[in-house]
């Protein structure tokens, strides 16, 4: 079944849980490090945090406005054909690019001071991470976060692949091409 996100409704994808996921407030480890996750790759959007910070009646435009500002992009867990993609935050050297397999990157949100997103508006992975003074803070999603979130994005109105709105009748086309 296909979850419609609008902007103000609370979306199917919310209520099946993914909101439980622990999620942490970043700490002093985060000011000593200088945020070394952002420096290595943003984090992913939920689908909600772009319905929240991009308003509009379709979460198709919600995409369209976020695109826009350069500052998003779309990106895809590698192993996938044609299908598993995602939003996250652009990465520096390459804003304004729309369709952006990147694997390595410094987010384009982050400055010397830290992220400039409040916590609450920052893609759902990044409030997802345990700051720790190990090498590697470890996700509270604990399979492949590519996969995971791209199936929730799966589970919106839009395809990401061609930006438009799914349809039955594209939903069928699309299995056939
Ligand atoms: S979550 Fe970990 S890697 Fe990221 S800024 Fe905090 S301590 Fe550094
Ligand atoms: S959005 Fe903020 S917290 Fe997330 S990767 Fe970018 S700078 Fe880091």
């Amino acid at each position: 079944m296909i979850s419609l996100i609008r902007n103000g409704l609370k979306s199917e994808i919310s209520k099946k849980g993914e909101y439980q996921m622990k999620t942490y407030l970043p700490t002093e480890k985060c000011t000593k490090c200088k945020g070394r996750c952002c420096r290595q790759m943003p984090g992913i959007c939920h689908p909600d945090d772009i319905a929240r910070m991009f308003p509009a009646n379709l979460f198709l435009d919600s995409i369209n406005k976020a695109l826009k500002t350069k500052k998003f992009c779309i990106d895809w867990y590698e192993d996938s054909h044609g299908g598993n993609h995602y939003m996250r935050p652009s990465v520096k050297g390459s804003e304004g690019v729309v369709y952006h397999p990147a694997w390595y990157g410094e987010c384009v949100f982050l400055t010397h001071t830290g992220c400039s997103l409040g916590f609450e508006t920052r893609p759902f992975t990044c409030k997802t991470l345990k700051p720790s003074d190990d090498k590697e803070c470890i996700s509270s999603i604990e399979e492949n976060e590519k996969l995971f979130m791209a199936k929730i994005w799966d589970k919106t109105d839009v395809d990401l692949r061609r930006l438009q709105i799914r349809t039955q009748e594209n939903i069928k086309r699309s299995l056939i091409f």
